[in-house]
């Protein structure tokens, strides 16, 4: 099967890959609006139900106004979806992740466990709120509305605080790049790009499909008049002009119909030169930026990469050698797409002080089937992939207070948050259901900063229901017509 792997292959499997992307939708549905309808600033701007111009419904949230806060030291997060030692450390061995290698020579590696279902949408939820799903209330790609309709997942039905907000009330400068959920941006102290930033497709079961020419929802970002500054570092395959394809390695990807393959390359480029530019130009004291392109590679070429891996391990570039051609050629695609985001992590480190922390995360791991239970798509189908997420995820944490050479510490997507809030020397929440990773920490910061904890983050009640605009309905309009989703009964 792989060694005759075509472009036609890759066709027959794309509803196949379509469907993997999607992974899981949960029949759980938001909250409605708790009793107590006192809006938080985090909430005052909902996009309007035809995709006009957002709702002010508050004054300027007074953290805003806060004077900054000095923190131990900065932490930078580099969010890299589906990331798994069973690929990087071959990668790494190859030289081609040399950042990430000196990163981890510099401080401590682990595995991050994941949780079940391993969809990206909760995962990354988690990892920015140290709660499980039922008390942050993302439990799909998708969520329902009041009268009953599905629209893709939205900040909006967050019911707890994340990082973003903990932080930036507490007098702490943030920005926010890219990471799941967080269309409409919320008000932060700092910038928030959201998750529609680039300007992300998504059919309806709230998956990515590529890009669209124009985008029009408000709120992409926070301060909305980023986005017009941002718009000169978008990249999709529409705006590329001759000979680009080729620079960036790119002309190897084999044309996948209805598919925008390039552009799941395009979006990392472009997210990963917003972030050098905004973290150089505003030097937030907690950055993140997400990449998703390798677990959506993974989804598509994963037979074929696994093979040019193993190959490579075993007979090095002499088994390379012997792979049929387009399985070298997707394997190069894969290899050089990690050196680049390898290269973004290394620009990222650059910015980093003495004693500045480093983290190097994923939601979960990427390999062949694990032997996890089908995960319910929609409400009446059923998958079993060959190869799917795994629930072993890494975490790479370096600089500042951060331990050297400690290997094998448990950490889960729960901790994330509470030890990033210690690190930054602010209170966790007890409760949080993660824990501080003080086993990463230097008793010399143990002793300097203990853990402190509050009873909660969220004294303030969230208004939980989706956020929706006129192009989630345009956009089912348009896949429809491009044959993406067929037409649903009662829709
Ligand atoms: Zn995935």
């Amino acid at each position: 099967m792989l060694a005759s792997f075509d472009v036609s292959g890759v066709r027959r499997t794309l509803s196949g890959a379509l469907v993997l992307l999607a992974v899981a939708s949960c029949s759980k549905t938001p909250v409605s609006p708790p009793s107590d309808t006192t809006k938080p600033a985090a909430t005052a701007k909902r996009a309007t139900p035809d995709g006009t111009a957002p709702v002010q419904a508050q004054a300027r949230p007074a953290f805003l106004d806060l004077p900054e806060r000095a923190v131990p030291g900065r932490v930078f997060i580099v969010a890299i979806d589906g990331a798994n030692w069973e690929v990087f450390d071959p990668v790494m061995r190859a030289g081609l992740m040399p950042n990430l290698a000196r990163l981890i020579q510099s401080g401590s590696r682990t595995t991050l466990e994941s949780m079940d279902p391993t969809a990206s949408a909760i995962v990354w939820t988690t990892i920015a709120t140290g709660k499980k799903p039922k008390q942050h209330g993302v439990h799909g790609f998708v969520a329902q509305t009041d009268d009953g309709r599905t629209v893709p997942v939205s900040s909006t039905i967050r019911r707890v605080q994340a990082l973003w907000n903990i932080a930036g009330e507490a007098g702490v400068s943030v920005g926010f790049l890219s990471w799941w959920v967080t269309w409409p941006a919320e008000p932060v102290r700092g910038f928030l790009c959201s998750d529609y930033t680039w300007p992300l497709r998504k059919d309806k079961d709230g998956f990515a499909t590529g890009s669209v020419s124009r985008l029009d929802i408000p709120d992409r970002t926070y301060p909305p008049q980023l986005m017009q500054e941002l718009d000169r570092f978008i990249k999709t395959e529409e705006r590329l002009v001759p000979g680009e394809l080729a620079a960036l390695g790119l002309d190897a990807l084999p044309r996948i119909e209805d598919y925008a393959v390039r552009d799941i390359l395009l979006k990392d480029i472009s997210v990963g030169n917003m972030a050098a530019y905004l973290l150089d130009k505003h030097k937030p004291s907690l950055a993140a930026v997400y990449f998703d392109g390798f677990d959506a590679y993974c989804h598509i070429f994963w037979p074929q990469y696994a093979a040019y891996l193993k190959a490579r391990e075993t007979d090095g570039a002499g088994g390379v050698a012997r792979l049929p051609a387009q399985v070298q050629a997707l394997g190069r695609v894969m290899d050089a797409h990690l050196t680049r985001v390898d290269l973004y992590l290394g620009g990222i480190m650059k910015q980093a002080a003495a004693n500045d922390v480093v983290l190097v995360l994923s939601d979960h791991g990427y390999g062949d089937n694990p032997g996890l239970q089908p995960i319910q798509r929609t409400y009446k189908d059923w998958i079993q992939p060959p190869h799917w997420h795994t629930k072993r995820g890494i975490l790479v944490a370096a600089g500042g207070p951060i331990r050297k050479g400690s290997e094998g510490v448990v950490a889960s997507v729960l901790d994330v948050t509470p030890t990033v809030l210690a690190l930054l020397g602010l209170p966790v929440g007890r409760d949080m259901d993660g824990k501080v990773l003080t086993d990463l920490l230097t008793p010399e910061f143990l002793n300097a900063h203990p853990v402190q904890t509050v009873e909660t983050h969220d004294l303030k009640p969230r208004v939980a229901r989706p956020a929706e605009s006129a192009y989630d309905a345009g956009m089912k309009e348009r896949l429809k017509a491009l044959g993406y989703i067929e037409d649903e009964p009662g829709d």
